[in-house]
């Protein structure tokens, strides 16, 4: 039986941080500034921090500058939000990410909204979802833009394909169906209210799982042939690893898909490695956006 291409989004998301290096290094030269990009972290969730350190290290290795931010867990909302608007006051700081969840205190809403949408390089604020629905040109969310981008490398035009998204989160879910809308792909939402989802999910050509439930997509919900793009990043017990031994997993069963799909993101190294690459880009997109000049060709 013939296996699925493997997606190595790891490979391709390090193509892309090279590229927003090399952008970065053409900006310096011929405009004579250096992206920025900073990042608010409050509170001391561990996950949170290795993102946040991961984040500042390519954000180096991009050759642009990093600026963090790392409060302690009972700051309060104010100062946060005294904070970002500090970031959109400062002309080194191009695009600005306060890595969520917050701590419970604090209106997550209220501190989103405050970041200034052309530093909005999560793509969170109204206004760039707006945007994002109108088809105005704007900062885009992370994830949802890698998702199509590895999407597009493996199929080409994505015109008239039939894409399924499983999970309808602000954060992932709508954003990366409005963007295969604007591929001109027929897109369906489906999630947790939705009816037959094995019978909707066999219907796609490229089928977006963006759920949080480990292996939720079977083998059995995958056309043959389809592309198959995996979100989920859910840990869960390897009792193979030793007690109290966990691994990371997908929406999707793996090792179920692969026989059927046409080409599959693993997790990890599928969409993940993916979100960084997006956010550096989208700070160099920010950057020239605010000195009015064009994006490099290498980017686009
Ligand atoms: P969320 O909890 O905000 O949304 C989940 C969505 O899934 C909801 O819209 C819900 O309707 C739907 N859903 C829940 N149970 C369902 C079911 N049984 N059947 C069908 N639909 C169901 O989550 P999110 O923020 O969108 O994240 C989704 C997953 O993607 C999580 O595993 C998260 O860790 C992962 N994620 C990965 C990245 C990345 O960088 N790769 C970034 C963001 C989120």
């Amino acid at each position: 039986m013939s296996e699925a291409k493997r997606i190595d989004g790891k490979a391709f998301a390090a193509g892309l941080r090279a590229r927003v290096g090399e952008a970065v290094a053409e900006l310096k030269a011929a405009h004579g500034f250096t992206p920025g990009l900073a990042v608010v972290l409050v509170g001391d969730d561990p996950a949170s921090q290795v993102y946040v350190r991961n984040k500042g290290k390519m954000t180096r290795e991009a050759g642009m500058v990093s600026f963090e931010h790392k409060l302690p867990a009972d700051t309060p909302e104010a100062e946060v939000i005294q904070l970002v608007e500090t970031l959109n006051a400062d002309p080194s700081v191009h695009g600005i990410l306060c890595q969520l969840p917050l701590p419970s205190h604090i209106d997550e809403k209220k501190v989103v909204e405050t970041i200034d949408p052309a530093k909005d390089v999560d793509g969170l604020t109204p206004v760039s979802a707006g945007r994002l629905i109108l088809g105005q040109k704007g900062l885009v969310p992370c994830t949802p833009l890698g998702t199509v981008m590895l999407a597009k490398d493996q199929l080409g035009d994505l015109t008239g394909l039939h894409t399924v998204v499983i999970g309808r989160s602000i954060l992932v879910g709508k954003p990366v169906a409005q963007l295969f809308l604007n591929e001109n792909c027929t897109v369906t939402m489906a999630h947790s209210r939705t009816r037959d989802l094995a019978a909707v999910c066999r219907s796609a050509d490229i089928l977006v799982a963006a759920v949080g439930v480990p292996h939720l997509v079977q083998g059995s919900w995958v056309k043959p042939g389809a592309c198959v793009l995996d979100v989920g990043i859910n840990r869960v017990p390897a009792p193979e690893k030793g007690e109290g031994g966990t691994k990371l997993v997908g929406d999707v069963d793996f090792d179920a898909a692969l026989p059927v799909a046409g080409s599959i993101t693993p997790v990890p190294g599928g969409i993940g490695p993916m979100t960084i690459a997006c956010l550096l880009r989208n700070t160099v997109e920010a950057a020239c956006a605010m000195a009015g000049v064009p994006l490099p060709d290498v980017l686009n």
